[in-house]
């Protein structure tokens, strides 16, 4: 029965045998005197909470799932953090009073008056409590951003926390899934002020959000070019974090670009990788590289104009089209040619928890490519597999399937997916 004195340094046994404990809990920052009454064996005494005013005023409500829980009790540590948890939840600022933390009234006008500053029209949401806020702010170039802001409970003596979509200066190189995603998006964060007078508030940090979203003006506008110009098969819906993007070449080929430095985009050259049939994807390496040791990028053009330079067949086939019908067949046409021959989709998401949960996801692209040039379809790995396995013909060695391509019987090996 000692596992409490970790998480309740100020509560102790008063008696020899361990029934009465008494001290101080904190909840919502504020010290409650509590003594706890636990039940003797053999004895019909039933458990007893006592404590400050206060802390009666919070628990009463409550009065007889807490007794219950205490009747039950069999470890008093187990029982405080229920018990701290629970009153925490419950309770609102407003039912306790305590020193350190400002009376709620106050901390709602000040929230209503940086509201006023910044202007309800850039307010898209906000939750009861006030604590967290959803802006939709305009920058320089006129794209609308998205941008959070938690308010602790403790503000203004604590500064506000903001999220918006910023790129991150980290090189993103190789795959990036949904979930790591999340992480490219910066935090503002400011130090904690400790007086009331020189608190950070919401409006200041928010301008200071969008002055740093104003600062990657040319970066965003270089993305927004690349999503609309060349044939972006990957990340299907990019935030304005992601530094990278996967293109369609054709021929099943696709390269890889991740901008070195988003506040400069052009200044360097893009770290360009390039995936498909290692014969078919030659000649787009080779003019790439080509490309950079004539030193023909030029930082003072676009990312578009210089990639297009060096690889025409990034550009989507829109400018040879008048009508956005056709526009839309021709681009569905492009991407098919990067699709998986059996699925005829481009990304595959499994689930691969136990228990088919949607926890763990794994993204497969159609990289395995038919080694005749003449066919050279690619495949997800998995429906490759799949098809190969119900075929009679297959033989497997080990976790390594033999068999032919679905399309030209040309011999085709995958290795199973475990
Ligand atoms: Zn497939
Ligand atoms: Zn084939």
């Amino acid at each position: 029965m000692t596992s409490y004195l970790h998480t309740f340094p100020l509560i102790a046994p008063a008696d020899e045998k361990g029934f009465i404990y008494r001290g101080f809990i904190e909840i919502n920052q504020v010290e409650h005197y509590i003594e706890l009454h636990l039940p003797r064996p053999h004895s019909n005494t039933s458990a007893n909470i006592y404590g400050s005013h206060e802390l009666r005023t919070i628990i009463s409500p409550f009065q007889s799932i807490i007794q219950s829980r205490l009747d039950q009790c069999q470890d008093v540590g187990m029982f405080l953090s229920d018990l701290k948890d629970t009153l925490e939840n419950i309770s609102s600022p407003s039912v306790t009073h305590h020193t350190r933390v400002k009376p709620s009234w106050e901390r709602y006008a000040l929230i209503y008056a940086e509201l006023n500053t910044i202007g309800y029209d850039k307010l898209d949401s906000m939750d009861d409590t006030m604590d967290e806020f959803i802006f939709k702010c305009k920058d320089l170039g006129g794209r609308l951003h998205t941008i959070k802001a938690y308010i602790p409970p403790q503000y203004p003596l604590q500064s506000p926390v903001i999220k918006a979509e910023l790129p991150s200066e980290k090189h993103h190189i190789g795959y990036m899934d949904d979930s790591k995603r999340d992480i490219t998006t910066s935090t503002i964060t400011t130090t904690t002020s400790h007086s009331t007078t020189n608190h950070q508030s919401l409006s200041a940090l928010l301008d200071r959000t969008l002055q740093a979203l104003d600062n990657y003006q040319l970066f965003f506008s270089t993305m927004d070019q690349l999503d609309q110009q060349t044939r972006v098969i990957d990340p299907d819906h990019p935030s304005r974090a992601d530094t990278w993007r996967r293109i369609a070449l054709g021929n099943h080929c696709s390269l890889q670009i991740t901008i070195q430095d988003p506040s400069q985009p052009t200044k360097y050259i893009p770290i360009v990788r390039f995936f498909g049939n290692e014969k078919k994807v030659l000649p787009f390496q080779q003019a790439w590289h080509q490309f950079i040791n004539a030193q023909q990028w030029q930082p003072d053009i676009s990312l578009v104009e210089n990639l297009t330079r060096a690889l025409p067949s990034v550009l989507r086939s829109k400018y040879t089209t008048s009508s956005d019908r056709i526009m839309d067949t021709a681009t569905k046409e492009q991407d098919d040619d990067m699709a998986c021959a059996i699925c005829y989709a481009y990304k595959l998401v499994q689930s691969t928890g136990d228990d088919g949960s949607t926890d763990k996801k794994h993204q497969e692209t159609p990289d395995t490519i038919c080694t005749n040039q003449q066919c050279n379809r690619g495949f997800h790995p998995s429906c490759l597999f799949e098809w190969l396995r119900s075929n009679p013909t297959t033989t497997r060695s080990f976790n390594v399937l033999f068999g032919s391509c679905p399309y030209c019987n040309n011999k085709i090996t995958i290795k199973a997916i475990l």
